[in-house]
């Protein structure tokens, strides 16, 4: 990155993780309780087990630290003279989203190492 921390490397860090949380939030429903009879289909959350509702419930929580990021960095957009801890803390909660998902193929390409 040419500016760690910067402005281009917080927007890339919100893509990565929107993007990460959509596919979460899809995908979510393809998994189940391994005692789950719906598993094998891999179908809609009709099941009643938890492991969907986990997962959607993790990506919500998410997705409200990324939104808390969003009104810092927005903020930066806008021509305003930004807190530096507010910037701080809003790239280290980013990084640390998107780090679990390291070993997607974007991550080098965008946010890594
Ligand atoms: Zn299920």
């Amino acid at each position: 990155m040419a500016d760690p921390g910067g402005v281009a490397e917080l927007a890339a860090l919100i893509a990565f993780v929107a993007e990460r949380l959509d596919e979460g939030e899809q995908e979510a429903a393809l998994f189940h309780e391994p005692t789950c009879a719906s598993a094998p289909v891999a179908g809609p959350m009709e099941c009643g087990c938890r492991c969907p509702a986990r997962l959607l419930e993790q990506a919500r929580l998410e997705r409200g630290v990324l939104h808390g990021c969003l009104r810092r960095v927005g903020y930066m957009e806008s021509g305003g003279t930004p807190d530096a801890g507010d910037v701080a803390f809003a790239y280290m909660s980013l990084r640390v989203l998107a780090l679990r998902h390291r070993r997607h193929p974007l991550w080098q390409q965008r946010c890594g190492p």
